[in-house]
Parts: structure tokens; sequence; C-alpha cells
């Protein structure tokens, strides 16, 4: 029976990057996935081919939106959603083999096959050529999450589907609703509504994106709304179901709506199912999820649980970090994920970005605060590039003045938080940004204004 120092389940980015560490730390590592291709939901069926959709549609609404404005005529603007669908495979098919290079680099053995434990410390694999067990001092779960159902939904792999499906549609439906105007709502409602199709998205709160800050969702929604999208907010749906070509989607209190397609994206929930947690006595929390300690052990000694199966949120960057700090906490007995300084980016344009607390957070716990705000609009750089929508807000705290939140809506406001995390990743402080040199013309420059305004001070405005 094969025997290594370190077995990890999963090959999503928690898995493989924990396996990639594992074995730059001397552990003799192997990873067991039961996929063909490596890299996860965020590679195969995730972050990689919703960004790959994000940015060609949204190339295709420039070149029909915006190009004439910068003086570049392009005649009539064909879509060749093959194409597109194709490069998106071809994108995701380059990343998943790289996973596989590292794999041979860095001396990690992998397996395919379903993982399933025997004892704590072995786990039976059942492959495509029969079952194989495999013995291993520790073992790290990071079997990843899949979509959530919902009660009163016939999902048929084709007009009513998850992102999974959302990601491959073979043509522009003429009408989609969208359940959920959480990260994938908006996400793969943008892509299609881009590229044609009228969109509803139906929330079941009374606001799009929770957990961002509500100011910037609010005026993110003004912003969708102008680019199409249609929002139904407090709409609590009940059930999909087809009806021939059609799909009618009943909401609780209000007429059924009809459309070609139907995306649910009402979360997604930890995958435990099928993994022998029960044979280890290995109980879930009461949402499903492993529970671990500080250190991603769980009560079974010698395994460990990292990623979209424990609690936090569900974010590959979030698990890469928590793979790396498990492995080093069971090699050194160190390890260090901050929690507070973990981005959140919604890839729609303009871009969302979060890091740190939210005003809404820091008025729960009491804790006094200043804000500071600069629009993109008085930006040099936003208005050459023509992308002027939105504003940075950073929160410091109102007698220290350490930074405690940043909140972007804005173009490539995914890159702009960076900024935000290393600082409070530093624990620095609302002055310390904002005596800072930024690069001009930058849109960095106005992550350096909303820190000069939590003082009073913005230049430019
Ligand atoms: P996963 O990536 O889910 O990987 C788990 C792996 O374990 C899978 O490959 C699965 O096949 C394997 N597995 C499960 N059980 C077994 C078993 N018993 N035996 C063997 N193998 C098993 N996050 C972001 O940060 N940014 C984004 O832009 C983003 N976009 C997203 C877009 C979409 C459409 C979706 C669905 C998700 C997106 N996410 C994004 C979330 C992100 O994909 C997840 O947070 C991330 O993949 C979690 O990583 P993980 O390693 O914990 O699990
Ligand atoms: P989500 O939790 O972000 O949003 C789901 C939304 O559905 C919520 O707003 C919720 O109120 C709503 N909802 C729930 N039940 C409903 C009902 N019956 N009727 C109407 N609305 C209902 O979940 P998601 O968008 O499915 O994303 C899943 C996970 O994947 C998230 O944790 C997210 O962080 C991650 N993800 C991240 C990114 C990114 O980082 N860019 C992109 C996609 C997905």
């Amino acid at each position: 029976m094969p025997k290594h120092d370190l077995v990890v389940i999963g090959a999503g980015p928690g898995g493989y990057v924990a396996a990639i560490r594992a074995a730059q730390l001397g552990f003799d590592t192997a990873c067991i996935e039961r996929e063909p291709a490596l890299g996860g939901t965020c590679l195969r069926i995730g972050c990689i081919p919703s960004k790959a959709l994000l940015e060609s549609s949204e190339l295709f609404r420039e070149a029909t939106h915006s190009f004439a404005a910068h003086g570049v005529k392009v005649g009539s603007v064909e879509l060749d959603l093959a194409t597109m669908l194709a490069r998106k495979d071809a994108t995701v098919d380059s990343l998943t083999k790289g996973v596989a290079g590292l794999f041979k680099k860095n001396k990690v053995t992998r397996y395919e096959g379903h993982a399933k434990f025997v004892t704590p410390t072995k786990l039976a694999v059942q492959g495509k050529s029969g079952v194989i067990e495999i013995e291993a001092t520790h073992v790290v779960i990071a079997t990843g999450s899949t979509s959530a159902p919902l009660a009163g939904f016939e999902l048929d792999g084709d007009r009513i589907g998850t992102s999974t499906e959302a990601l491959a549609w073979p043509a522009v439906p003429k009408s989609l609703v969208v359940i959920g105007a959480g990260a994938i709502g908006l996400e793969l409602g943008s892509v299609w509504s881009r590229l044609g199709a009228k969109v509803t998205v139906l929330e079941y709160l009374d606001r799009i994106l929770p957990g961002m800050d509500a100011e910037l969702a609010t005026e993110a929604k003004k912003i969708f709304e102008k680019q199409g999208l249609v929002f139904r907010l407090g709409a609590r749906v009940k059930s999909a179901k087809r009806d021939g070509d059609a799909c009618i989607v009943e909401i609780e209190g209000q007429e059924p709506l009809r459309a070609e397609r139907v995306l649910l994206a009402v979360g997604r929930r930890p995958n435990t199912q099928g993994l022998g947690l029960e044979t280890i006595g290995l109980a879930l929390d009461e949402r499903g999820r492993i529970p671990v300690d500080a250190h991603f052990a769980t009560k079974i000694a010698g395994v460990s649980a990292i990623g979209d199966v424990i609690a936090g949120p569900m974010l590959a960057h979030k698990a890469e970090e928590e793979g790396i700090a498990c492995v080093e906490f069971l090699k050194t007995g160190h390890g260090h994920v901050n929690y507070d300084a973990i981005p959140s980016v919604v890839y729609t344009a303009p871009e969302v970005a979060s890091v740190g607390k939210t005003e809404e957070d820091l008025k729960r716990a009491n804790v006094p605060y200043k804000k500071g705000s600069f629009p993109f609009l008085a930006n040099g750089r936003a208005k050459a590039i023509g992308h002027t929508e939105g504003r940075v807000k950073i929160l410091v705290h109102e007698k220290t003045d350490r930074i405690l939140g940043v909140h972007i809506l804005g173009a490539h406001a995914g890159d702009l938080i960076a900024e935000a995390a290393v600082a409070i990743e530093f624990g620095a402080s609302g002055e310390d940004l904002a005596r800072t040199s930024h690069a001009h013309p930058s849109l960095a420059e106005i992550v350096k204004e909303a820190a000069l305004a939590t003082q009073g001070r913005a230049i430019h405005i």
C-alpha cells in the first residue's frame, strides 16, 4: 500500500496550493482528485471561465457602446459565441495543465479518483480501474463546495441550471431569470446581458451583494440597471419548472415570470458527501461544514480541513491562504491567515471590491469611525480611460486612525484593493496611505485621495 507523509483530498486552489507548499516543506506529498483536470471549481467551472467570459462579453459591449467615443469606428459588430466559448475553454485547459506541471515539478504524487476515509490515516480511492488504498500520516480535506439546490427547482442541466451550465450555454437566451443577486448572479447575469439576453435578477433580500458595503451596493445597482439588468428585490423564489421550451419561475406573492433560461445562484454548500466522515466519527456543524481549530485541525487526530469545506468566505484566495497555513502549522507549528485582510471582488463592470469592515459591521460593533470617500469622476486617469463611475471609500478608527475597511466601486477595483489589503495587513493608518506617493496619472490616486478625505484634506475635490 502506498504511504505518504501528507495526502490532500481535492485539487482546487486550497488543495493544490497546500500540496505544493507541503512538498516545498519536505513532506512526501500526494493529492487525490476525482476530476481528470486539476484546479477544482475555481479553475474548471468557477473563477477562471467566468472571468474569461466577463472579459470577452465586456469587449463585445465596448465595441458596440464605447469604441465610437474614442474615435474608433468598427462598423457592424458580430458575436461569435462559439469562438468566445472555445477561448474560455482553452484558458481553462492551459491553467489546469499548468497545475499538473507544478505537481510534477514539486514531486507531488497525483491519484485520480474519489477518496473515502477507511480510517483517519487510510483512504480508499475509487478510480477508473478499481479501488486502491493509500496510507498517510496527515490528511488535509480540501473537497470544496457545489451549487446549493433550492427546493422546488427542477435543475435539468439545460434550461434551468447552475453556474456550471451558464458558463457553457451554446446560444444567447432571449430572456434569462437569475435567482440571487450575489457574486455569481451578477457576474453571469452581466455576461449574458452584454451578449443580448434580457436579464431579470430576483433577490430575496432588499439589496444586492449582501456582505458588501451597502452604500456602494446601492450605487452599483443603479449602474447595472443602466446597463439593462432588471432587479426585483424582496422576491422569494418558490420554484422553477420547464413548460415546453420556456421556464416558469414562481415568486411568493408575485406574478410568475417566464423566461427561456433560469440560472440558480443562491449560494454554495460544502462537499462532504461520500467522504466517509461518519466512518471516522467526524461530525459537521449546523451548516454542513467541517469544524476546525485555529490550526485547521479537526477533532480527529491527523485530519485537517481547509477552503470552502470549512467556515468563512467561499473564495479561492482564502482557500489558498488556509492551505499554506495548514501545512506550515503541521510542519513548523507556525502559520498565518488574517481574516480581516481577505479581499473580496465581484468582477462586474465596474468591479466591486472590499476588504476589512463595512460601515454596517462597525455600527453593529459600536466602533467609532471616520470615513473618506473620493469619486472616480475627479481622477485624471479615470477620465482618460473613460471609466468615471464609482468611488473609493475608506473607513478609519476615529481615535487611532487605523484603517478598518476599504470599499471600491469602479474600474480595476479588483486590482486597486490589493494596496488596501496590504495596508490593513500591516496595520497602516489613514495618514500612512495619504502620505504615500502614488503614481500620476493612476487610478491608485483615488485610493490616496480617499485616505486624504478621511482627514478632510482631499486635494482634487
Ligand atoms: P474547490 O475548488 O471546490 O475544489 C475541491 C476539489 O475537490 C474539486 O476539484 C473536487 O472535484 C474535489 N473533490 C471533492 N470531493 C472529493 C473526493 N471525495 N475525492 C476526490 N476529490 C474530491 N472565488 C474567488 O475568489 N474569485 C472568483 O472570481 C470566483 N469566481 C467564482 C465563479 C463561480 C462561477 C464559482 C462557482 C465560484 C467562484 N469562486 C470565486 C469561488 C471559488 O471557486 C471557490 O471558493 C474555490 O474554488 C474553493 O476552493 P477549494 O479548494 O476549497 O475547493
Ligand atoms: P451568494 O451567497 O453570494 O449570493 C446568493 C444570493 O441569493 C444572496 O443574495 C441571497 O439572498 C439570494 N437568495 C437566496 N435564496 C433565495 C431565494 N429563494 N430567492 C431569491 N434570492 C435568494 O452566492 P452565489 O452568488 O451563488 O456565490 C456562491 C459563492 O461563490 C459565494 O460564496 C461567492 O463568494 C463565491 N463566488 C465568488 C466570486 C468572486 O469572488 N468574484 C464569484 C462567484 C462566486
